[in-house]
């Protein structure tokens, strides 16, 4: 039984008629009528652990929530542009429903009487499913005043961004919300304290949030059946890549990677041998296939000398050029700095040439010290997490592949050259 895909096993979830069969806003009612503490307390004991990739525990950042104003907003980010991660998109796409009776319970918990829910541009689809789906809910009096006869009214607005990687960072998202450019805002203040509109404000991930109905309605002990004591319940893994069965796949975290790669998506592609994986969304270091046996939960993970991060699963195989897939990265991360802060509009730029350079054969063995210096000037320099966000998977592939960065160099061009492939398979 999934909790999060449940439009894998219920067919027609989508709408409001078939979500209400499968216990469609029961976790709302069960949490209005509860105190606000014990909702709280039901999540900070469940040990929901933020999806967005920080990892960060839910109930915790809900209590830094300043309570002293009489406004206060929820945000659901559903802004999903990590490469390699999908998760979000099949959520709001397919099951609606749970993002939005999530984010109208985190509302309750917090007292909230505003939520939005913050939808990257070009999931169009899953605007167009969500913004159904919240008709249907406020038709049938799920958002809108006095829910389930008690005192809590809610306004839920569904709000389409233009379409930048940086608005999924909560503070950019913040103001892009209030209609100016996406860049982020210098922290503290922290948006618990100022947030949208200058109120304060907590923003959890789309993933997250869906996880709220199931936790109210079977309790924490029931979620904490799932996974480890630190990294308790559900995740969704987006396998992608140099795989047979790229797919999105929710499973208890702690969950090994080789059972992942191996018996849920089908193993590498006929002919060839897993090169590296990168675990977490493309801003994690690589793991290589010696490290496979690694569990999927955020302590394993560190442990291991990766994070856990979005989830998304992007695998490589020997048709793989390292400097190329790293190069790639790196003109992703410039195309989207913001360009507020040197290191990392500078940095990503610079990065990116170098890559290329080397990529095709042009490349000195200088270029190899001159990568790390770049980095060590953009590491821990910037104003958001994007420029540190570049760095892991580059740093990682010089580490694990330098012999394929040497030989670049010394064979004045990519010795893949012949079986490259440079298109990854996604699902459909
Ligand atoms: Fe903008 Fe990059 Fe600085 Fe973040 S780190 S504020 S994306 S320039």
């Amino acid at each position: 039984m999934h909790y999060l895909l449940r439009n894998r096993d219920i067919q027609g979830i989508e709408s409001l008629d078939v979500y209400r069969e499968s216990q469609g806003y029961e976790g709302l009612r069960t949490a209005i009528n509860m105190d606000r503490d014990k909702v709280i307390r039901t999540v900070q004991n469940s040990g929901l652990r933020g999806r967005g990739g920080a990892g960060f525990p839910t109930g915790r950042k809900w209590s830094f929530l300043d309570q002293s104003q009489s406004q206060r907003y929820i945000v659901v980010n559903a802004d999903e542009a990590e490469p390699g991660t999908f998760k979000d998109r099949e959520l709001i796409e397919h099951n609606p429903h749970q993002v939005i009776e999530g984010a109208l319970i985190a509302a309750y918990a917090l007292n909230a009487t505003k939520a939005f829910i913050f939808v990257r541009g070009e999931l169009l689809t899953g605007y167009e499913s969500l913004l159904r789906a919240k008709n249907e809910a406020q038709g049938h009096g799920y958002v809108g005043s006095h829910l389930f006869g008690s005192d809590f009214s809610i306004s839920l607005g569904i709000f389409r961004s233009a379409g930048a990687y940086i608005c999924g960072e909560e503070t950019a998202l913040l103001e892009s919300l209030e209609g100016r450019r996406g860049q982020p805002r210098i922290k503290p203040p922290f948006p618990a304290q100022v947030g949208l509109y200058g109120q304060p404000t907590v923003v959890n991930n789309a993933e997250t949030v869906a996880n709220l109905p199931p936790i109210l309605i079977n309790g924490s002990e029931w979620y904490r059946g799932y996974g480890t004591a630190d990294s308790p319940g559900l995740k969704i893994f987006s396998v992608s890549g140099r795989i047979k069965r790229p797919d999105n796949y929710e499973l208890p975290l702690a969950t090994r990677l080789e059972s992942l790669l191996y018996e849920f998506a089908g193993g590498p592609l006929e002919g060839h041998d897993f090169k590296a994986v990168i675990p977490g969304g493309s801003s994690v270091p690589l793991l290589i296939p010696a490290s496979f046996h690694v569990a999927l939960d955020y302590e394993s993970m560190s442990r291991e000398g990766t994070m856990l991060g979005s989830g998304g699963v992007i695998v490589l195989d020997d048709t793989v050029c390292i400097v190329g897939a790293a190069a790639r990265l790196l003109k992703f991360y410039r195309g989207e700095s913001c360009g507020k802060c040197t290191p990392c509009r500078e940095g990503t730029f610079w990065m990116a040439a170098i890559l290329d350079r080397i990529e095709s054969g042009l490349g000195t063995m200088k270029d190899l010290e001159l990568l790390p210096d770049i980095a060590d000037n953009v590491g821990g320099k910037c104003l958001c997490p994007l420029g540190d966000a570049s760095l892991p998977f580059m740093l990682s592939a010089m580490k694990y592949f330098r012999a394929e960065f040497i030989r670049h160099i010394e064979e004045h061009r990519c010795p893949l050259d012949g079986i490259k492939n440079r298109n990854l398979t996604m699902p459909s």
